[in-house]
């Protein structure tokens, strides 16, 4: 373990023992894993590592305190979220601190990331009081019949490594609003910020047993959690091809499923659009977490007679971006997650260039310690690329002429993915074709950003299905139980 990282880390926290707990105090024979600082490649500390056996126990003690906890009043489930969600916002600098160290962020996305989730926390206590069923229209004379909504048991989370702390609370705030207890796994390369909102959750004053925090490899607690016939739901942040594997492992004991998966956005820039708010909402877009986003542009398309006047906006704009430290004020862009993500990138960049595409800006590693890549722009981009096909999850962006809006459309939608779609547009006629043309899970029109926990948050197609967020988020921690109740005096 690099002590001197693990020290320096725990001294930038206003609480350390918010890591502490776990970080701290090695047990003897206990197996830890290595977290790394993708800004430096060095190991930031280690964590537990945990066995399947010591998962399949956790999975027990999530059972028993299912039990209890799903006999809590909507009330005091909603008290002790807004108390978490209170701890959360308290602890806004030290949650962002752990993130930018353990993911490379800038802090600044980092303290919003932190907001973002505890919004989140906010929204499903109140979303716990209003689990309304329903009593169905009288049938018949002596039977009534009345629907009620029902905690579906003990619930996992896998989240992604790209936004370690607000995958992590959209998922277990509306799990526990509902009454399910949740075993979260966090990805291997950012357990930090999933151990450190677990610890809060104790401060909070959630029971025992009722958010616990899986660390280990994936290949073992995988299976621990798809097989064992006491975990009912398995909500999953992810890559698409993890996603497909989830899904099979879980038919065998038919576990409900919610999965968040891979995107491959396009933005469009129609001729009549407002070109400089369009280059800001690219930037969002595009290249915030250095564009390791689920809902980041993957393509940009332009209609080809404002291609010119488009694209030399958005190179001035995105040549004055920093590279750096996510620790470093003004850092637009910190480093992506490790040695391979740079490399995807760079297998994108060589396919588009050898078919043809020319590089307008960055497109290098930069040399030293780290994975930092230059943001990237590659004209004149055709179908066939693999940039155009597959998620690239960093700082390039590829550009594409269309020539009208039905071309747009057939460009947009040719892909398995359907997360996120965006477009720029001031024509209202336009604007609600596009929109109901667009086959996405969410559209964003003259915006870049449109993630809130008042909206339902998800994909169709390969992207997955069910939805975090909103009043839809809490339905996929339940279950409808219909009751008949017979024998009744005839009136
Ligand atoms: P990933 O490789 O699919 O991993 C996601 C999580 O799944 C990690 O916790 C990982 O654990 C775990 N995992 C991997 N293989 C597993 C297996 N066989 N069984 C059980 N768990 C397994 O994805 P990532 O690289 O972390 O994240 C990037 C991807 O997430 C991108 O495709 C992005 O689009 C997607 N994403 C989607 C959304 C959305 O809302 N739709 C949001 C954010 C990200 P280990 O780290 O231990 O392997």
């Amino acid at each position: 373990m690099s002590a001197v990282h693990h020290d320096n880390l725990l001294l930038r926290l206003k609480r350390p023992e918010l890591l502490r707990a776990t970080l701290g105090v090695q047990k003897q024979d206990e197996e830890r894993m290595p977290v790394y600082d993708p800004a430096t490649g060095a190991e930031l500390c280690t964590v537990p590592r945990l066995a399947a056996e010591e998962a399949a126990a956790m999975v027990e003690e999530a059972h028993r305190s299912w039990r209890i906890w799903k006999r809590s009043g909507a009330g005091d489930r909603a008290a002790l979220l807004h108390r978490y969600a209170d701890l959360v916002a308290a602890n806004q600098e030290d949650l962002a601190v752990i993130m930018t160290a353990e993911q490379g962020k800038p802090l600044s996305e980092a303290r919003g990331e932190v907001a973002h989730g505890a919004r989140y926390v906010r929204w499903y206590a109140e979303e716990a009081k209003r689990l309304y069923g329903e009593v169905q229209p009288q049938e018949e004379g002596d039977r009534r019949f009345f629907t009620l909504k029902e905690a579906l048991g003990v619930c996992a989370a896998i989240t992604p490594w790209n936004f370690p702390c607000s995958t992590v609370l959209r998922k277990v705030a509306p799990a526990l609003a509902a009454g399910c207890t949740v075993l979260v796994k966090p990805a291997s390369h950012t357990p930090l910020s999933a151990l450190a909102l677990a610890c809060l959750a104790k401060d909070a004053g959630f029971p025992p047993g009722v958010l616990q925090v899986l660390c280990g490899p994936s290949a073992e607690i995988g299976p621990v959690l798809t097989r064992h016939p006491l975990v009912r739901g398995l909500s999953f942040t992810g890559s698409t091809e993890v996603g497909k594997k989830l899904m099979q492992a879980s038919a065998a004991m038919v576990k409900r499923l919610s999965l968040e998966l891979g995107g491959h956005a396009p933005f469009i820039v129609f001729a009549d659009a407002d070109l400089d708010a369009a280059v800001q909402g690219l930037l969002a877009c595009k290249f915030r977490n250095s564009g390791q986003t689920c809902v980041a542009a993957n393509r940009l398309l332009v209609q080809e007679t404002v291609l010119d006047a488009f694209s030399v906006r958005l190179l001035q704009t995105v040549q004055q971006l920093r590279i750096g430290s996510g620790f470093v004020a003004g850092t637009d862009l910190g480093p992506l997650i490790n040695e391979a993500a740079v490399c995807k990138v760079e297998g994108h960049i060589d396919d588009a260039l050898a078919l043809g595409a020319e590089l307008a800006c960055g497109g290098r590693r930069l040399g030293g310690s780290g994975h930092f890549f230059t943001p990237t722009i590659l004209m004149q981009a055709t179908a066939t690329m693999r940039i155009m096909q597959e998620e690239s999850f960093g700082p390039v962006l590829p550009v594409q002429a269309f020539r009208d809006e039905n071309e747009a459309i057939a460009m947009a939608n040719d892909t398995p993915y359907g997360l996120a779609a965006y477009f720029y547009s001031r024509d209202i006629n336009r604007i609600i074709k596009v929109a109901e043309s667009l086959h996405f899970g969410m559209v964003g029109i003259n915006t870049g950003r449109m993630s809130s926990e008042a909206a339902p948050f998800g994909g169709v197609k390969e992207s997955g299905f069910g939805r975090e967020g909103s009043r839809h988020g809490i339905d996929e921690f339940l279950e409808l139980k219909s009751v008949c109740l017979g024998g009744l005096e005839r009136r």
